[in-house]
């Protein structure tokens, strides 16, 4: 670092104007990154294939022969080919970047005195940073303010136990750097909280020295792109197997070697699905690209089609199922009387009120001091930033008069014991005149056992816990969350450290009731969820009952007996996995549930044969959405660990977009099925058209080049184009697919055989038929070479569904598709009429009734696969006007 300016007003942070200079001047924090294939390499690569080889050898072994117009056929084959797969790869690829872009990280910064959301990346010398618990420290820092703040180093130091950091002076930072008061970018916040001023950032950062190699984004293939390679090669050597028996027969025919070689080369071009794995990555692609319009942004390509096989979502509450909107709608003194003025605009009258009962301010004072919230005032309004249960309480406490700067000041913070999901409640410590206050705010239970007296009219009196229970239960009975206040003084002879030790003997001050509403479209997708077979548990850290009224509110389906609570659950887990099994095979709602039992939960769920997704935010989920089948972090609320152990991150952490991502998943994999079918059945047909006409004594029936053309014209726009296939509109109306299920289930096997067996037999019956009628044998196969560019773009829209209809088909849902078929046509006619590639391809114009009798041949593929599809449906009971059509949007 050159140059080094005065240290930042501690709380301001740096101007916008001055960040935006010194990230021009510095240049971005991070790394640099492995540079993108450039189209030119990605061409290079399309020619390094087993298949490239084998007609590359045909072009030399032509040539040898003298045999110039083939050998120039096949060399233009090959770059076309080449320049197919290269667009392909390309547009897939940048797709791929995309959505790597979608998911950068952002930090929290303080600049202008403001709490602000920037890329890390644009993150400046100086900045002032806050981290928190599950959070990826995004630059060097020097840490000015720690709380309870503890680092992850293992990246760095290969150090797995949590280090514990302190704060420095900020003027003494730069003096003094010493390692604990110091937090490196790239290791993680596992607990507390705490600010920093950035010294270094992009590679001048600790993680930038050592390793560029971290930063390299590792190139493993999914296992979804390694099964399908193995698939392609199974496929290839079936081919080679075949073609060796085809070669056996021709032997036996005495035909000569050239002539069988160049068949062989033809039909293996022909029949491998050597462009199936890029038509597969842009059917992925395009899929994550609408996931990522309807909210969900996929990590990994292959946890798209996981999400479309989960048969069980475990839900979070707050914020998924519902806006985490909290407001104070009631308050209860422990005298079990009501503040019902509270929550509405009544501020003035309220404030009165307020004046008049020490028990309601000694409350709010004990909902305002142990928050972390912030709130900002412009006119009228009242907005604030952290925690939305600390921002509606400090609206509440402000709107009887308690505001949180004023209080501040009359009660100056001595510690904090911030809020963790697994402790369940806030405790601060203050100065004040008669000594150490306490103040605590949490879940009533915890506090219920935290005090020994309760406040009523200003007398400690002694605690009723029995009837402050009843009070909890009747608002929680309304769907509200409660949270309960306490305070306390601290005896002289308890003096520091403070900590949770001091949390004995407290006042209990009453309870506040917030409302949360639920999200409006999830009873929807709630609905859809069942007509697609996937159940739904709900596991949370509220209290069972305004769990169980939420969930009937979201219109989640579920008796009393499914509601159990983390108690249980530790309970169950004592008698060892099966308990456990037993309790989550009925249970439907989990309460009161620790942020560490949900993994238990999960792998109990997994055991008991679901296929399941689990949405999380907090560093401690991160274990469960690592372990899931599909693990869902939520983009709004959720820290960085959770984001990276999911594979699929929602960014509005609303629950129905799950179910939109499903939804999509589905579509992925249905068209991913359509593009196998559509290649895979077409290539068994012309080995198929082959394998009988050896076996009937008759010719070839069609030459290497034009197996090489007809694989040319019918292919690479058309399986795209089938991998974009708009939704069919009842993916959520069946139940999900088992996800040991095998590409080449019964059903695609017996589509695959009765539409080979339609085009290769119904060839060879033409091709037989032509020639018994005294064609030439060039003129037949010029028919036969038409009949198959039908028949495979027939073929092309029969692909579009598994189960409906050619006709229920919108052509206009996919013109990409049309637009393909018609140019193949096009290119097809076209060739019979150009001069030097008629010669080569040896065709001709034909009339347009020989056209006519070709397409009405073709038409029969058509046929049969309507009959097919209709019996398939007639079988499942899947009607047409049966089938659900859900709208999330
Ligand atoms: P959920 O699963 O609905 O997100 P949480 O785990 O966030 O539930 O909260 C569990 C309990 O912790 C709440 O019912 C509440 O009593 C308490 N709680 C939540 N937020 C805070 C907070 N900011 N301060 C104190 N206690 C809280
Ligand atoms: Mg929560």
């Amino acid at each position: 670092m050159s140059t080094v300016t005065p240290p930042p007003g501690r709380h301001d942070g740096l101007s916008q104007k001055d960040a935006e200079a010194r990230l021009l001047r510095f240049g971005p924090n991070s790394l640099p990154a492995a540079p993108p294939d450039n189209i030119f390499r990605i061409f290079m690569r399309q020619f390094l294939s087993p298949l490239i080889y084998i007609l590359l050898a045909a072009a030399i072994v032509s040539l040898a022969l003298e045999d110039v117009r083939d050998a120039f056929f096949i060399g233009v084959v090959l770059i076309l080919n080449g320049m197919i797969g290269t667009i392909q790869e390309y547009s897939a690829g940048r797709a791929a970047a995309a959505l790597n872009r979608l998911q950068e990280p952002f930090s929290t910064v303080v600049r202008e005195g403001e709490i602000r959301q920037v890329p890390a990346r644009d993150l400046v010398l100086d900045d002032l940073v806050l981290v928190e618990a599950g959070s990826r420290v995004p630059a060097d820092i020097d840490i000015i303010e720690a709380l309870d703040l503890r680092c992850d180093e293992s990246l760095l130091t290969g150090e797995s136990l949590p280090v514990a950091k302190e704060a420095t002076d900020p003027r003494e930072r730069l003096t003094d750097p010493n390692p604990t008061t110091r937090a490196f970018a790239g290791t993680m916040v596992t607990r507390g909280r705490g600010r920093g001023i950035v010294f270094a950032t992009g590679s001048s950062t600790r993680m930038g020295q050592i390793a560029v190699e971290i930063a390299k984004r590792s190139s493993a293939r999914p296992p979804l792109m390694v099964r399908l390679d193995h698939f392609s090669k199974t496929i290839a050597w079936a081919v080679a197997g075949t073609m060796a028996l085809l070669v056996v027969i021709g032997l036996l025919r005495s035909m000569s070697l050239h002539e069988l070689f160049m068949m062989s080369v033809g039909l293996a071009v022909a029949a491998i699905p050597e462009g199936l794995p890029v038509a597969i990555s842009i059917a992925l692609a395009i899929g994550m690209r609408r996931m990522a319009k309807a909210h969900v942004v996929v990590r990994t390509m292959p946890a798209i089609e996981s999400l479309g096989s989960c048969t069980m979502i475990a839900t979070d509450k707050t914020g998924t199922l519902t806006k985490n909107e909290l407001a104070v709608t009631d308050i209860v003194l422990p005298d079990g009387k009501q503040v019902p003025t509270i929550g509405s605009s009544a501020i003035a009258s309220t404030h009165e009120k307020v004046a008049n009962s020490e028990t309601l301010y000694a409350l709010l004072r004990a909902a305002a001091l142990p928050n972390e919230g912030r709130l900002t005032f412009n006119e009228n309004d009242l907005n604030g930033e952290g925690d939305q249960v600390d921002v509606a309480l400090l609206v509440a406490a402000h709107r009887g008069g308690v505001t949180h700067g004023e209080i501040l000041r009359s009660y100056p913070v001595l510690a904090r014991i911030p809020y963790e999901p697994d402790k369940r409640y806030a405790a601060s410590f203050h100065q004040s005149d008669n000594g150490v206050r306490i103040f605590a705010k949490g879940a009533p239970e915890t506090l219920i056992a935290m005090a020994d007296r309760m406040d009523v009219g200003g007398r400690a009196i002694a605690i009723d816990r029995g009837a402050l229970l009843r009070q909890k239960e009747a608002l929680t009975a309304k769907g509200l969350r409660v949270l309960a206040f306490a305070d306390g003084v601290i005896a002289a002879e308890h003096a520091p450290p403070y900590g949770d030790h001091h949390l004995v003997g407290l006042v209990f001050l009453g309870l506040v009731g917030m409302r949360d509403p639920i999200r409006p479209e999830v009873p929807d997708a709630i609905r859809a969820c069942r007509s697609a077979g996937i159940e739904i548990v709900m596991i949370t850290g509220d209290d069972p009952t305004t769990a169980s009224v939420i969930a009937t509110e979201a219109g989640m389906d579920f008796v009393p007996d499914e509601v159990v609570t983390g108690q249980t659950v530790r309970a169950a887990c004592e008698l060892g996995d099966e308990g456990l099994d037993t309790l989550t095979r009925s249970a439907r709602i989990y309460a009161r549930v620790e942020p560490a039992q949900k993994l238990a939960i999960v792998r109990s769920l997994a055991r008991n044969g679901h296929f399941v997704a689990v949405t999380g935010d907090g560093i401690n989920d991160a274990p469960a959405l690592k372990h899931a089948h599909v693990g869902i972090a939520m983009g709004r609320k959720g820290t960085d660990v959770a984001r990276e152990s999911a594979g699929i991150i929602l960014t509005d952490d609303n629950f129905a977009s799950i179910v939109g991502g499903i939804r999509e998943g589905r579509v992925a994999y249905a068209n991913i099925r359509k593009v196998i079918f559509m290649v895979i059945s077409t290539g068994i047909a012309e080995i198929v058209l082959f394998l009988l006409a050896m076996l009937l004594g008759l010719p070839m029936p069609l030459l290497p080049v034009q197996l090489l053309w007809l694989n040319l014209v019918t292919n690479g726009i058309q399986d795209v184009a089938l991998a974009a296939e708009k939704a069919e509109g009842d993916e959520l109306s069946y139940p999900p697919r088992a996800p040991s299920e095998p590409i080449l289930d019964p059903h695609m096997i017996r589509r695959v055989w009765h539409s080979a067996l339609v085009m290769g037999a119904g060839g060879i019956a033409f091709f037989w038929w032509l020639i018994a009628n005294g064609s030439s044998i060039d003129s037949a196969r010029n028919l036969l070479l038409l009949l198959f560019v039908l028949f495979e773009n027939v073929q092309t829209f029969n692909s579009r569904s598994e189960r409906h209809s050619v006709f229920r088909q919108k052509l206009r849902a996919n013109p990409l598709l049309v637009i393909g078929v018609l140019a193949s046509q096009a290119l097809h006619i076209g060739a019979m009429h150009i001069p030097g590639l008629s010669d080569t391809l040896w065709i001709s114009p034909v009339s347009p009734g020989e056209w006519a009798v070709a397409l009405a041949l073709a038409l029969t593929l058509l046929l049969v696969m309507e009959c097919d599809k209709w019996w398939d449906r007639q079988k499942t009971g899947k009607l047409e006007t049966g089938d659900l059509e859900i709208q999330l949007d």
